[in-house]
Parts: structure tokens; sequence; C-alpha cells
């Protein structure tokens, strides 16, 4: 894909504009997790957007530096600095510490995205690590004066910031006409605290000192503390969901140009949602759907990524279980296409310039403003051209899932199978590529009775029957998140591959 330029869809001009970036490594930051309740889908559509463009920028030949901090204070219920702070009502729901919710989700988000294959970035700044910084930022803004004190925090004074309403196209007028009761002793509407004092009749769990009193910082100084902190300014890319453009960009951008006196970032992007009967899909809402729920009905992750490249990122996407099994299947298809392309080419390995040749147009659509709709396509029309050698049919697929992610080159491989045993006496099998499983009884029984040995934490037996597998050529592998992934040799299993079965508790 090197040479290709790459046009992006900038927020901040309303256009697609070739990218340039200013740095080596191009500077990425994502707005990360609110870590008070697990993420659901709608949420991690926006980080498979932000993983393809980081894929993309890494195909293309650029080093990334890329960051997503995770926000572990101070963002309200509320956008307009009311309301609760979410981690102190996530504790509450969950019973346990605000420390505590905020480690457990965010290990599972870690988790949740691994599955989906996004690739982590090079610092996971969380918020109550930076608290000096933000600190820092608001003194800066008092000292160019705009700040103001209420009694219940420290404000930006969105009037002293003339440019406040363009990044967003926002209609101040008419906000302030409708200013109400969320307006408390702020001066305008679209005024937002950078520094919120703890409330007299509450303790809170997380607070600390501050030159104004004790507190805890405002979600937007959070992003620009953090950001600013890890990447040179202006900083290349900055992403998003699209419900951040309106306020928490918005706000972000004005307070860190106040304070710095230069351009905060110059690529913006926002990713739309993916919405659920009607409406968005919310963490707040009581129904939502995380990758648990998927796993409950046995839809693999990268199914879901695959359900995600049936819209543009920036178009919202319209959630079906309907939909998301056609794209499973779609995904098998593909695997399974890619798959039988190995056993049909004698040829010898394809040319560079044949490569990129036959992947043009998929790289086309990709340098497109990331348009992976057509890029599947694409990649369709070359796996099915019978006038393309069958080996650089798949040397394409491989290459292409460098931006894809859906562990295409893999395949069959490593055709992922599940393998659920609800007791250790039974498993269902079930392949992508030879249904049903022709796998035989006494394989089944011995992956059995090792999952039982592990469940009563027998590894020395597991371990035993782990060797015994090794010898006849079976690889078990345990997962740090407790599944195992089974390599079983040609021959055991119906098709000349090389099979994986993966073994949830
Ligand atoms: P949060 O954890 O709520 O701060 O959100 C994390 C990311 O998910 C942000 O970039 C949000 O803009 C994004 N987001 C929230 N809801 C949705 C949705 N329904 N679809 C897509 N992205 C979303
Ligand atoms: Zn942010």
């Amino acid at each position: 894909m090197q040479g290709k330029t790459l046009f992006l869809y900038n927020t901040a001009h309303r256009s697609k504009e070739r990218f340039e970036p200013l740095h080596d490594p191009v500077s990425l930051y994502c707005c990360g997790p609110t870590v008070y309740n697990y993420a659901h889908i709608g949420n991690l559509r926006t980080y498979i957007f932000e993983d393809v463009l980081k894929r993309t920028l890494v195909a293309l030949g650029y080093n990334v530096r890329h960051i997503i901090n995770i926000t572990d204070v101070g963002h309200l219920t509320s956008d307009e600095d009311t309301g609760e702070d979410k981690m102190e009502k996530g504790a509450k729901r969950e019973g346990g510490s605000v420390w505590d919710i905020a480690v457990h989700f965010t290990q599972t988000f870690m988790h949740d995205i691994a599955l989906l294959n996004i690739l982590p970035p090079d610092k996971w700044p969380k918020a109550t690590d930076h608290i000096p910084q933000m600190i820092d930022l608001v003194e800066k803004l008092e000292g160019h004066g705009f700040t103001y004190k209420t009694s219940d925090g420290i404000y930006f004074d969105t009037a002293k910031f003339p440019s406040y309403a363009a990044f967003a196209g926002l209609d101040t007028e008419n906000l302030r006409a409708g200013e109400r009761v969320e307006m408390g002793e702020k001066r305008s509407v679209t005024d937002f605290a950078l520094w919120k004092f703890s409330p007299k009749e509450e303790k809170r769990q997380m607070e600390w000192e501050s030159p104004w009193g004790i507190g805890f910082p405002g979600w937007h100084i959070e992003c620009s503390a953090m950001s600013l902190a890890y990447l040179p300014q202006p900083i290349d890319i900055h992403c998003g969901g699209a419900d951040h453009i309106r306020v928490h960009h918005t706000n972000e951008i004005a307070q860190a140009e106040a304070a710095t006196g230069k351009t905060f970032v110059r690529y913006w992007l926002h990713g739309e949602f993916l919405v659920f009967e009607k409406g968005k899909m919310a963490k707040s809402g009581d129904h939502f759907i995380t990758m648990a729920t998927l796993r409950q009905k046995d839809i693999a992750p990268l199914a879901y990524r695959m359900f995600c490249y049936t819209a543009h990122y920036r178009t919202p996407l319209s959630f079906s279980w309907d939909a998301l099994a056609a794209s499973a299947q779609s995904l098998t298809n593909l695997r399974r296409v890619i798959g039988s392309l190995s056993s049909q080419s004698k040829a010898s390995s394809p040319s560079v310039l044949q490569i990129a040749s036959a992947l043009d147009p998929f790289y086309t659509a990709v340098a497109d403003d990331l348009n992976m709709p057509r890029a599947v396509a694409a990649l369709w029309d070359i796996v099915r051209n019978e006038s393309l050698d069958a080996h650089l049919r798949r040397v394409c697929a491989e290459q292409a899932d460098n931006v894809l992610g859906l562990e295409l080159g893999r395949m069959p491989a490593e055709t992922v199978q599940t393998v659920v045993g609800a007791d250790g006496a039974t498993m269902r099998l079930e392949c992508t590529t030879c249904i049903p499983l022709d796998i035989c009884d006494k394989l089944t029984a011995i992956l059995s009775e090792r999952r039982r040995a592990r469940r009563e934490k027998d590894y020395t037996a597991a371990d035993r029957i782990r060797q015994k597998l090794g010898a006849a050529g079976i690889i078990v592998k345990d997962q740090p998140d407790g599944s195992t992934t089974i390599s079983i040799p040609a021959g055991i299993c119906t098709d000349d591959d090389k099979k994986a079965l993966i073994f949830m508790d």
C-alpha cells in the first residue's frame, strides 16, 4: 500500500483531505473508555474504526504513536457538568470501591479489544495518574484569564475564546436562548468545568488537593492533559465517536488552544454510532450488548468486526442479530474461499508488482477515507478472480488482512472452532470448514479429561495429557483469558489442514 495517498474526512473542515502528517511517528490520540461498566458493541465499533485507521497508516509505511486514555474519574452523567460521576455511580451499582471498579472494567475492556484483534496502543494513560498535569493546565488557563470560580468549581469562560462555536458549527445564540436550570452559576450555557469541588455533604472516593480546593478534574481537561503529555503538539490525528464533536472535543480544543496558544490537533476523525432498535446503544441503559453477550450466543468476535465493515465509519450502522449472523456467514465463506486457494496453486511466489497491481482496488478503497464496505467487496473480487493465480490471490488476502484484522491469512490452518464442555464430559464441536466435525471420540474424551483436570486444579494431570497430545502432534496452548487453543494436525479432522479449537470456560 506504500505510495498511496491517504484521504481522510476532517471534521474540523467538514471535508475529505489529503493526509500529510507533521510528525514521525504519526501521533494518534483516541478518546478511551469510561471504565464504569462493560464496553458495549457500539463503543467497540468506534475502536474498530480507529484500529483500521492505525493499521492503514502502518500499511502505508508510517510509524505510529498511538494513545488511548482510560477515563477513570470525572465523566459526569450529564454533559452540562451536573449529575453524578459515572465512576462513583458504577461503584454504587457494583458494590465495590471506585478504584476496584476502574481496574475491573479496564481489564475487561482490554480483553474485549484483544478478542476483536484491535492492536493495543503504545500507552494507556489513566486519568487518575495525571492529576498534576491537569492542575497545571488549569493553572495556565487561569493565568491567561480564561477561568472563573463558582461555588462548585472552576469553569472555562467560553465567551473569552471567540472561535469556540466553530468546530461543531454551534448556534450559540440559540443555545443561550435555551439557558435554563442546567446553567447553575455558569455565565454561559457552553461554559464547562475544569475542576469540580467535592460536594460538602458527600465524601467522594476519588478526590485530590488542588490550588482551588479538594475536588476532581472535569472530563474534558483529562483528554487535553493526557494527549499533550504523550504527543507533540499539534497532534496529527485525534479520534472519537461522533457524540464527542459537540461538547467533549469542542471543549478539548478550547482549553488546549487557550492554554498553549497553538493549534491542538490537525485531523479530527469521528465514527458514527451503532444504533439499536431506533436509538443509540448506551452504557447507561439497562440493555446493552457486550462481547459476553456475543459469546453467549456463540458468535465469534471477528464476525462482529466483519459486521462493522458493512457500513462506512461515518454512517450510522443499524444493529440486528440477523445482520450479524449474515456477517458471520460471510466471514466463514471468505475464509473458506481463501483456504481453498492454497491447495489450488502450483505457481511460485508472486512478485511485489503483481501483488500491488492485484490489490490496487482494495487499497484505493481503504485510502479513500477508510471505505471498508468497498474494500471488502474489492477483496471478494480478487479472491474470486480466476484469471489471477490462486497463490497470488491468497497472498493478496493475507496482505489485505493487515488492514482488515480478520485473521484471514491464517485460514484454514487455524479454523476457529468452539468446544464447549458443559460439565467437562460433553462437548459440542463446531468447525467452519468441515461440518459436522469428524473428530474421533477418543480425542474428545482426552480433551474432556484435561479440561476436568484443569478445573479441579490438577495441573500435573492436565500437563501429562498436554504432553501426550503433543507427542501425537496436537499442540495445546492455554491462553491468559482462560481459553485453550488446540492445533490438530492433518488426518485427525476431515480436512487436510491443521485445525485449531478454541476451548472456552
Ligand atoms: P465511553 O466509554 O462512553 O466514554 O465511550 C467510548 C467511545 O465509544 C467514545 O469514543 C464514544 O464516542 C463511543 N461511543 C459511545 N456510544 C457509541 C455507539 N452507540 N456507537 C459507536 N460509538 C459509541
Ligand atoms: Zn476524550
